[in-house]
């Protein structure tokens, strides 16, 4: 050959090789974001036929302890049968003992394979495959086959299916482990599903009853014959009685947001005179047994805001009761309420422990309480008192109805702002 034709070939190598790297570039960004096997195996086999100038190829994967066909195609990308597809069985049995890419530039030329039915049948000539190795093991292989003898561009051809091997292992798993997450996401979904039916069911059951109950207990306190001692005992089963119809009401309006969503009556009301009714409420709640300052600062003016009246309450109200609870005696609360630009923003601030970081996002979902749910006391105003974990994902949902947005912030045993924007345009 002379020396300007050798300049050329090798020049042409050269070009060859750039365009594989290029391929294979694009071939890994799309196998990377490929997470279906049932897309992800065709592109696989397609790419490898397209990158080696193959006839035809096929993807065999681990399964049962056995490797299996996957996907069969030709040059052209259409279906082969697997069943019908056959490959050399020494090498892909060389491929696997030696987890390493392996190939035969012309199996003609090769004793242990010119005489192989594959071989003699298909007249192939060149066979290329290469493991897919997921954490040193050969979890699957990609095998590509041509009439054509390959010896040029054998061992540019094994590079190249070796990188794409190794592309396909790396996008084999993460499609996997994608698989796994969605199982276990359905799964989880399912049982979610279950609790929440089981608790809105539960909570319908209670409440007939708990009425009943309510009713005879809110007239025990009132008879005659009832002594000092007993009433106090009438009483205190008519509070706990309240309670846990407060909860099951909250359990059952959260049912009710998850299926059909919040109705407002949206019509304008004081927001001056809404907080200040709130914080009344409260002060006279721990006036007995707590020593908490509780403040409120409002911007003068009635502050009409169109909102509903009695769903805003309920979210105020909550923020309020969560800040006493989290407060130990000797710590205040302040409910602020101020006109911005645009809206309004309430603040509701303690000194109290405050929450960490990592559950800042999460208290606002459904049932999330935070700590070690033993450790809480029971209580409405009680030092720690527990809850049903309801109250902030209902305060969410009451104030993102009307529009607006609610979040914390706080450091852990530093105290809790919870910010609450209402838009005007909110309604
Ligand atoms: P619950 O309905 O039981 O009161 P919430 O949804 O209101 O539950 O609150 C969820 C969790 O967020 C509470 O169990 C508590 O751990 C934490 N939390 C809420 N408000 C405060 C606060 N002001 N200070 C500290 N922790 C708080």
């Amino acid at each position: 050959m002379s020396k300007f034709r050798q300049k050329l070939q090798q020049l042409k190598v050269a070009q060859d090789s750039i365009q594989d790297l290029q391929a294979l570039l694009e071939v890994s960004k799309r196998l990377h974001a490929t997470v279906d096997v049932g897309q992800l195996f065709p592109l696989i086999v397609n790419k490898a036929i397209a990158l080696t100038r193959a006839d035809r190829g096929c993807l065999m994967v681990v399964r049962d302890g056995d490797f299996h066909i996957e996907v069969a195609r030709d040059r052209e990308g259409g279906c082969l049968p697997q069943d019908q597809f056959r490959v050399s069985h020494t090498i892909v049995r060389s491929v696997i003992a030696h987890k390493q890419a392996l190939t035969r530039p012309d199996a003609w030329d090769d004793e242990a394979l010119a005489d192989q039915t594959s071989v003699r049948d298909l007249s192939i000539r060149m066979v290329l495959a290469a493991p897919l190795l997921i954490e040193g093991e050969v979890v699957g292989l990609i095998y590509v086959d041509s009439a054509n003898p390959g010896e040029a561009m054998s061992e540019q051809r094994l590079q190249t299916l070796e990188a794409l091997a190794g592309q396909s292992a790396v996008a084999f798993q993460q499609a996997l482990l994608y698989g796994e997450i969605e199982t276990l996401y359905q799964k989880t979904k399912i049982l979610d599903r279950a609790k929440l039916d089981f608790i809105q069911i539960a909570s319908h059951e209670l409440r007939t009853p708990l009425a009943l109950i309510q009713g005879y207990a809110a007239i025990l306190p009132e008879m005659e014959e009832v002594t000092d001692e007993t009433r106090k005992i009438f009483q205190g089963i008519l509070d706990g009685t309240n309670r846990l119809a407060g909860i099951v009401d909250l359990m059952l309006l959260a049912g009710e947001i998850d299926q059909q969503g919040l109705q407002l009556q949206i019509y304008d009301y004081s927001l001056r005179d809404l907080v200040a009714q709130e914080v009344d409420v409260w002060q006279q709640a721990i006036a007995q047994d707590r020593c908490l300052e509780l403040r409120v600062e409002v911007e003068d003016g009635p502050l009409l805001w169109p909102v509903d009246p009695g769903r805003l309450k309920m979210a105020i109200s909550h923020l309020i009761q969560n800040a006493i609870k989290f407060t130990p005696d000797g710590g205040t609360v302040t409910v602020t309420l101020r006109r911005r630009a645009e809206d309004i923003q309430i603040d509701v601030r303690d000194t109290g422990i405050g929450i960490a970081a990592e559950h800042q996002g999460a208290i606002f979902e459904k049932f999330y309480r935070v700590g070690d749910v033993g450790h809480h006391s029971s209580g409405r105003t009680k030092f720690m008192g527990a809850g049903p974990g309801l109250g902030l994902y209902l305060t969410r949902s009451i104030v993102e109805a009307h529009g607006g947005k609610v979040w914390v912030e706080s450091k852990n045993g530093a105290g809790s702002r919870f910010v609450v924007r209402l838009p005007a345009a909110g309604r």
